[in-house]
């Protein structure tokens, strides 16, 4: 493949934005005589003008070769082998330039196959993931068209879209969420690929999807992903109850909901909300409804602990056969939820005073509330008395830092 240089005249990419930490890096392995690149999302975001999350690099050397020369460095991962180094709470990741199969047309099973910069380009997800920059000389190096496509904000699978999709279908998933965060256009034919390979995602590992799933969550983008993920019929073969209900006016109010947390999400004054607090955007407005039938069938209110197991029902209709939720996150959930009939109790008695329940996810159900209290601003006096009696120090240690998601391809 013809590649394209492009030296500084020729983009605007900002050096000075670089983690100092990944140059650092890269500096270090090139006076070792290794090549070392950025790449990825940390190479996109930079020239899109975005923070980017991570500064992944790319090297000619081996895990043990950058093993050796980093004494803060570990090795991961068995058959995606790379480095991680640590600085301080950050990690930074080196792989070493690897091949793919760009024209197998099934399911990747081989991974650890090193390569030439220009393999490691070629078996990336999409142009504009595909691009390297060169700190030494400050320039991007495109072996895949990536940058004329980032500047015409345009999104196209690197290679044939339908084996793309078809050798790892998370693609499918990337793509939409590429366009939900940047709004880019969808080359046709990739569009049409993904139409035509759509029901092989079931092939590919529900982990690998359930964590870009709570990543997109996490994004501020939530509703125009989740909306693309029904509009391409994803959502209907994942996870096909709740699909159906977003479809509802119950499916009004989750997007509601999830609007919301894209405002919080997205204001940097504020802390991220949780995986739980955001997940229980999609279960709380059908929770609500089942509660009102429950009233109307049998003339009473439920108790909390019918409330707990219809929280449990309620997911386990949402997310099986094809998610498992693991059960810290479910319980957490759970306990967010029922929390909310603990601040607003189904029977209203005068004089209630506030206790703060011993439960240590009370203060992401307290976010939660104040979600609901944006669209509800009926809520806003309960919430401050609740929030006069909270303590801060309520909130267990653990959970202060925020800890460090990722998650690496297989
Ligand atoms: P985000 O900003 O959400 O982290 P990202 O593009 O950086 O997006 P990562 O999962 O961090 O996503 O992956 C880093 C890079 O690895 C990508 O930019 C892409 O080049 C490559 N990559 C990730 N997933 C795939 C995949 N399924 N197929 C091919 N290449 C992939
Ligand atoms: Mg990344």
């Amino acid at each position: 493949v013809q590649h394209k240089i492009y030296t500084p005249e020729h983009h605007s990419f900002p050096h000075d934005l670089v983690d100092s930490d990944a140059l650092f890096v890269m500096e270090t392995l090139r006076e070792a005589g290794f090549t070392a690149y950025l790449v990825g999302g940390g190479v996109r975001d930079l020239l899109l003008g975005v923070q980017p999350k991570d500064f992944d690099i790319s090297t000619s050397a081996k895990p043990e070769e950058v093993k050796k020369l980093f004494r803060n460095s570990l090795l991961i991962g068995r058959r995606f082998r790379l480095a991680h180094i640590r600085f301080g709470k950050k990690i930074l990741e080196v792989s070493t330039f690897r091949s793919g199969d760009p024209e197998s047309d099934s399911l990747i099973v081989r991974d650890n196959v090193w390569g030439s910069p220009e393999e490691d380009a070629m078996r990336r997800d999409f142009t504009i993931n595909g691009l390297f920059y060169d700190p030494s000389t400050r320039s991007i190096i495109d072996y895949v068209g990536g940058f004329p496509d980032a500047q015409k904000k345009y999104l196209r699978t690197i290679g044939q879209p339908y084996l793309r999709f078809k050798q790892d279908p998370v693609r499918m998933i990337r793509l939409l969420k590429f366009q939900a965060r940047f709004g880019f256009e969808v080359d046709p034919e990739t569009r049409m690929a993904l139409l035509e390979a759509r029901s092989e995602i079931l092939k590919s590992s529900a982990t690998r999807i359930l964590e870009e799933l709570l990543r997109m969550l996490e994004s501020g983008h939530a509703v125009s992903f989740f909306k693309k993920m029904t509009d391409e019929g994803l959502l209907q073969l994942l996870m096909p109850e709740l699909a159906g209900f977003l479809e509802t006016d119950d499916g009004d109010e989750i997007y509601s909901f999830l609007k919301e947390a894209d405002n919080v999400t997205r204001d940097p004054s504020q802390a991220p909300l949780d995986r739980s607090t955001l997940l229980a955007c999609f279960v709380f407005p059908l929770l609500q409804r089942r509660i009102d039938s429950h009233y109307e069938d049998r003339g009473h209110h439920p108790h909390i602990g019918d409330i707990q197991s219809e929280t449990h029902h309620l997911l386990d209709d949402a997310f099986l056969p094809f998610f498992h939720i693991p059960r810290r996150l479910r319980g957490m959930i759970s306990s967010i939820l029922s929390a909310q009939y603990r601040i607003t109790p189904l029977e209203k008695k005068a004089g209630r005073k506030i206790r703060i329940p011993n439960d240590p996810d009370f203060h992401h159900a307290l976010r939660f509330f104040e979600l609901r209290c944006a669209l509800e601003p009926g809520l806003q006096s309960t919430l401050n008395e609740w929030r006069a009696v909270f303590q801060p120090s309520d909130i267990p240690q653990e959970d202060a830092p925020r800890k460090r998601r990722r998650r690496r391809r297989r």
